[in-house]
């Protein structure tokens, strides 16, 4: 089973979620796929074997051949070729924005004079080790570079269907998000009774139910802010998997990159409970 972990937004304890869960339970792979800002590296403490470079492919185009007919800019659906014609006896151009590139090789495909071809761009690395009994793969992207989901798809490249696969997701309802938590067989929505906490619960709500995944949440400081979360989930016929209150003990070891499960063993039976909550709601 594929259990990503996701939240509408940041710091809401996405990450000791998916780091608790992982620890409480056996035969576990744990993919950090919070490409910009991986960290449940410093919460596992893996040893690292492996490392891969992370690459996409871009356009490079020999002008020798080009006669700017424009084919490749119309092309692309992220604005990433711009085409200057000749005119007035001035040469014509074609530029190329990487950094918007997105990789699908439709501009090659497509040129009409074959004048384009794809090379290689650096845009990451991918980590792979373990934890004991548990596989760890991670993936972290270069500084500056925009495009995260390549990279995703890649660290996703590495799961292993012999094993319960946790995935950690970046925040957010956006484009990374969404190539992180397709093909999961269920997503963990981490959430705070606050009103930003709610306002971004339902937008992710709405994605995993358009991209129809099914989901429940788990409420992060329950004892804190209001009852709205709480009453949205009811109202929505959305499980609420697991409550963890505030605790200034949690918020400590946090700091401190220990996992909850190891300050507190009890909590290891709750994670074990999140898990048989999330396999009640699959049979
Ligand atoms: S499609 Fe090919 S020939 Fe046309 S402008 Fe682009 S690179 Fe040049
Ligand atoms: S590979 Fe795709 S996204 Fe990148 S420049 Fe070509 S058409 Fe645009």
């Amino acid at each position: 089973m594929i259990i990503s972990i996701a939240s509408g937004k940041g710091g809401t304890g996405k990450t000791t979620v998916a780091v608790n869960l992982a620890l409480s339970l056996k035969n576990i792979q744990l993919l950090d796929c919070d490409v910009e800002e991986p960290n449940a590296h410093l919460f596992i403490k893996p040893r690292i074997r492996k490392e891969e470079k992370a690459y996409i492919s871009v356009p490079e185009v020999d002008e020798t051949k080009c006669n700017y007919c424009g084919k490749c800019r119309e092309v692309c659906a992220y604005h990433a070729i711009a085409v200057l014609s000749e005119s007035n006896g001035k040469k014509g151009s074609v530029l190329i924005f990487s950094h918007l590139c997105h990789g699908c090789g439709a501009c090659s495909l497509l040129c009409p004079q074959g004048a384009i071809k794809e090379v290689n761009k650096d845009i990451g690395v991918i980590e792979i080790g373990e934890k004991g009994d548990m596989q760890f793969v991670h993936g972290r992207l270069n500084i500056g570079e925009a495009m995260s989901p390549p990279l995703i798809r890649q660290v996703k490249e590495y799961i292993n269907p012999t094993r319960t696969v946790i995935i950690d997701a970046p925040p957010g309802t956006s484009c990374p998000v969404i190539t992180v938590v397709k093909g999961s067989d269920f997503c963990v929505l981490v959430t705070e009774p606050t009103p930003f906490g709610l306002n971004d619960l339902i937008l992710a709500v709405e994605v995993l139910r358009k991209i129809q995944i099914p989901f429940g949440v788990v409420v992060n400081r329950s004892d804190i802010g209001d009852g709205k979360v709480e009453s949205y989930c009811k109202q929505e016929n959305i499980p609420v998997l697991m409550k963890i209150p505030f605790s200034r003990e949690i918020a400590v070891s946090y700091s401190e990159g220990t996992p909850i499960i190891k300050k507190d063993v009890s909590y290891q039976d709750k994670f074990i409970n999140l898990y048989l909550n999330i396999c009640a709601i699959k049979e």
